[in-house]
């Protein structure tokens, strides 16, 4: 769960991390209020949850009350990359000198956190990653113990910051690091970490994304749960209980179990076709999650095709058959072609059962997957 950047800022300052005052403003009358309290010049900034606002014409800095009333009136309601603006913040302006970049993950490959410094902050930090990998200073960290102080001014030598705000930038990175690890947090970052022309370091935007999973030991961010902006299938999946995440392509993909539908998305991509999503139905697939899975795709408006790719184990291919026949028979008319694979207990069983009225069969994944790419490119052409 992604936090709007007023909520990780608060958090981040309550930690003490050093931050611009702010107010959230939802009107053109609380933005000129929020400015007048702060003392102009301010900077208005969206808050929807994603990167890159500034590019998008999200945030603008006004120098008074003109400024201010004509940027509010701008950005509160505008789209943003498919996010309706619905409130900003207004936040003292930053006179800096500097942008730098600091944030904490969880490096998978190394099976461990990873601290990570960079004076190139202000940028899109993934682009810097790809063209000067070495522009940015990583510490590994060890979770029983947390960052060390030493490896945290390691990082901030490597990095080549200015040894005036390196203690300052230490500081925030150790701080970084204990609110990561303490909000069971998959990411926390704050680019950019402005340095002041005073030599003051100030943390001037805030991401802080939360392990879903963890949110019970957190019920201080349970609130921020329910105003997450969910997209509409999201919202949806969440209510039936799936993991799905929503994707750009055109093939829709249903699995049981994470691994066979991360399978199931490499393999679309190996035939050349695009996955529409990744959704898990989970084990015991009966008729009415089956139903619902179906619903979710179909509802995407995207998907020209779908690819059923279902394991038996404790559930039997035979239910799981009467499942997707049961499903299925409920819509009057079949709105994508459906293509299923079963594989594992009774699977002969369940292609013997599968009406092929209703569905397409295919013995193997290859040839399931081959078959929806096909079926979604001729949607296509
Ligand atoms: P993002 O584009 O969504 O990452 O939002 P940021 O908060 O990082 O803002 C983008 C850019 O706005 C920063 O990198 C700054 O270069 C620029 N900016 C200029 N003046 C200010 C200021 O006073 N405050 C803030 N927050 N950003 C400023
Ligand atoms: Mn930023």
């Amino acid at each position: 769960m992604k936090l709007h950047e007023y909520q990780a800022k608060r958090r981040f300052a309550e930690a003490g991390i050093p931050t611009p005052s702010f107010e959230l403003a939802e009107t053109v009358a609380e933005v000129l209020a929020a400015a007048e309290s702060l003392g102009y010049p301010v900077a208005i900034k969206a808050q929807v949850k994603v990167g890159g606002r500034g590019k998008a014409g999200g945030i603008e800095l006004v120098d008074d009350e003109a400024e201010a009333e004509a940027a509010a009136d701008r950005i509160l309601g505008m789209d943003l990359k498919g996010y309706t603006v619905e409130q900003v913040i207004v936040e003292e302006a930053v006179d800096f000198a500097q942008e730098l970049y600091v944030g904490i993950t969880m490096d998978r490959g190394a099976g461990q956190p990873v601290a990570m410094v960079s004076e190139e902050g202000g940028v899109d930090i993934e682009a810097v990653a790809e063209r000067d990998p070495d522009a940015i200073a990583r510490e590994h960290v060890d979770p029983a113990f947390g960052l060390h102080p030493y490896q945290a001014r390691r990082a901030i030598v490597e990095a080549g910051i200015d040894a005036a705000v390196a203690r300052d930038v230490a500081r925030v990175l150790q701080t970084l690091y204990d609110v990561w690890a303490g909000t069971d947090a998959t990411d926390a970052e704050i680019n950019p970490l402005m340095v002041t022309t005073d030599g003051e370091v100030i943390a001037a935007d805030a991401v802080c994304n939360v392990d879903e999973d963890a949110l019970f030991r957190h019920p201080e961010l349970a609130e921020f749960e329910e105003e997450e902006a969910r997209d509409e299938l999201e919202r949806k999946a969440h209510e039936y209980g799936f993991d799905y995440v929503r994707l750009d392509g055109t093939v829709g993909i249903i699995g049981n179990g994470a691994g066979l539908v991360m399978t199931t998305l490499d393999l679309v991509d190996h035939y050349g076709g695009e996955p529409a999503n990744f959704l898990d139905v989970g084990g015991g697939a009966k008729a009415d999650r089956i139903a619902n899975a179906l619903d979710m795709v179909f509802s995407d408006e995207n998907v020209d095709s779908v690819v059923f790719n279902i394991f038996g184990g404790i559930t039997r291919g035979d239910e799981v058959a009467r499942g997707i026949n049961e499903a299925l028979s409920q819509f009057d008319e079949i709105p994508k072609p459906v293509i299923v694979r079963l594989a594992g207990t009774n699977w002969q069983e369940g292609m013997e059962i599968l009406n092929t009225d209703l569905v397409t069969v295919e013995e193997t994944l290859e040839d399931a997957v081959q078959r929806a790419v096909e079926a979604a490119a001729e949607v296509a052409a």
